[in-house]
């Protein structure tokens, strides 16, 4: 797993809004073999992290870099992260976590520190975002080439696009005090 995944990862985390085992199960849909390790405590353990985490997403759409630095370094001293290099391809050496005696939930947290510590090196401390479409209030991970990303998903980027346009036909329906002499006389 690349750290991109590992950062998009998190952000998944987070708007999956787990509750319970089961939530957890199907969050770990595609790594069956973590499904009979879940336990309530490990749901306990990621609701935390998720409210730990999410001012991260706050202060990086915000530009407060001080903010998600300091959130990020925090969290790293509370959850010691182990790395490792991985040579599963070997053309392609890349870092994967070793938490793996640890609980589901440490492994989680683990990957997703991880990939957002990596993320705000290479790609920079602004590239975490909270959704513009109010009140959809899901994160993500901007990866865009001219980091222009503002909402969580397509669904929310259509629907902010055509609420925009309402509003703009609406102001546009409106008549200006000083045009309607104007529209009067035509
Ligand atoms: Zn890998
Ligand atoms: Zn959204």
């Amino acid at each position: 797993m690349d750290f991109i995944r590992y950062a998009e990862s998190a952000a998944s985390l987070l708007n999956a809004d787990i509750a319970d085992v089961d939530d957890l199960i199907d969050f770990l849909s595609r790594r069956e073999w973590l499904h009979s390790q879940t336990t309530e405590k490990d749901v306990a353990h990621l609701r935390r992290f998720a409210d730990d985490l999410r001012p991260v997403f706050v202060a990086s759409g915000d530009d407060d870099v001080k903010t998600v630095v300091a959130g990020l370094n925090d969290l790293l001293d509370r959850h010691p992260v182990t790395p490792m290099i991985s040579d599963h391809d070997l053309g392609n050496l890349h870092l994967h976590v070793a938490n793996r005696a640890a609980s589901v939930s440490e492994l989680l947290v683990s990957e997703a520190l991880l990939g957002l510590a990596t993320l705000v090196c290479d790609l920079g401390p602004t590239r975490l975002g909270v959704c513009a479409a109010s009140p959809c209030t899901n994160v993500y991970v901007d990866t865009s080439p001219n980091q222009s990303r503002r909402y969580c998903s397509d669904r929310c980027s259509s629907r902010a696009n055509v609420a925009a346009y309402r509003a703009r036909k609406k102001v546009a329906s409106v008549p200006l005090a000083d045009e309607l002499p104007e529209s009067k006389a035509l």
